[in-house]
C-alpha cells in the first residue's frame, strides 16, 4: 500500500478544524505536471494547481471530519500520490470504515454542487446533461453560460472536472482508492475469513479492465499506466497478504 512520505524541510504544515495538514513538496510537482497537459499558459497552470489543491484538501477533509466525528484522531497528508487521511488504529468497525471512506467523494460532490449553485445564483444558467453538441465540457454532463472572464470559466471548469471525475474514479472498487476500501468492508461482511483476498482479487480485475479500456477506448496512456500500476500493487499486496497472513499498519483513506 502507499505509505506516508518522510518529513521534509519544505513541508507546508497547518491546522484546519483542529486537523493537522501536511503538504509534501512532491504534491505541488506532481499536480503541476498533471496540469501541463492543459496547455502552456502559466495562469491556467496556476488556476489548475489552486483548484487541485482545494479540491483534494476538501476530499480529505471529508474523510477527516467523518473520522473525527467517529471518535478517531485524524491527520491529512498531501503528497505525490494525491491525498491521504490517516488515523490511529482503533477497534475495527465496519460501519465507521464505510462511512469514513464514502465521506471523501461525498465532500467533493457537495463542494461542486455548492460551486454550481453559486454560479446559478450569480445569474448564469447551469444546465445538467446538456446536448453534447452545445457543450465544450468533457464529460458533457453540465454547461453554464460563460462569464466575461476566461479565468473564471477555467476555474469553474477545472473544479467541475476534478470533483466529478476524480470523485467517480475514487469510488471504483480498487485499492487504495475509497471504493476499494468500501469493497473490502463489504467483502468482509459477506466472508469474514477470505473477504480481504476477495476484495484484492476484485481490485486486480477492475483496475486491469480500466487500464485496458483507458488505452483501447480512450487512448489515455497516463490513465492506463496509473490503473496498471494499481493492478500491480493490488497483486503484490495480495501475494504479501496470503504469504504473511494479514496487513500491518493503521487505516488510511
Ligand atoms: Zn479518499
Amino acid at each position: 500500500m502507499l505509505g506516508e512520505p518522510p518529513a521534509s524541510q519544505y513541508d507546508l504544515r497547518f491546522n484546519l478544524f483542529g486537523i493537522p495538514v501536511r503538504v509534501h513538496p512532491f504534491f505541488w510537482v506532481v499536480i503541476a505536471l498533471l496540469g501541463l497537459g492543459g496547455g502552456e499558459d502559466p495562469i491556467n497552470l496556476l488556476i489548475w494547481v489552486g483548484c487541485a489543491f482545494v479540491s483534494i484538501l476538501i476530499h480529505e477533509l471529508g474523510h477527516a471530519v467523518a473520522a473525527l466525528s467517529n471518535g478517531c484522531r485524524p491527520w491529512i497528508t498531501l503528497y505525490g500520490f494525491g491525498g491521504l487521511t490517516s488515523y490511529q488504529p482503533t477497534r475495527h468497525d465496519t460501519r465507521r470504515e464505510i462511512l469514513i471512506s464514502a465521506a471523501g467523494p461525498a465532500a467533493g460532490f457537495l463542494f461542486i454542487a455548492f460551486v454550481m449553485a453559486t454560479v446559478h445564483a450569480s445569474g448564469h444558467s447551469v444546465q445538467l446533461f446538456p446536448d453534447p453538441q452545445e457543450s465544450n465540457l468533457f464529460p458533457p454532463w453540465a454547461s453554464f453560460s460563460l462569464f466575461a472572464s476566461d479565468n473564471v470559466n477555467t476555474l469553474i471548469w477545472y473544479l467541475w472536472q476534478i470533483n466529478i471525475l476524480w470523485g467517480l474514479l475514487n469510488l471504483l472498487p480498487i485499492y487504495p482508492l475509497d471504493g476499494g476500501q468500501i469493497m473490502r468492508e463489504l467483502c468482509l461482511i459477506t466472508n469474514r475469513n477470505r473477504g480481504i483476498e476477495l476484495s484484492l482479487g476484485i481490485s486486480i480485475f477492475i483496475s486491469t479492465a480500466v487500464a485496458i479500456a483507458s488505452i483501447m477506448l480512450l487512448q489515455r496512456l497516463f490513465l492506463a499506466i496509473m490503473f496498471g500500476y494499481l493492478a500491480y500493487t493490488s497483486y503484490t499486496t495480495l501475494q504479501r497478504y496470503t504469504g504473511r497472513g494479514g496487513f500491518g499498519g493503521g487505516p488510511s483513506h
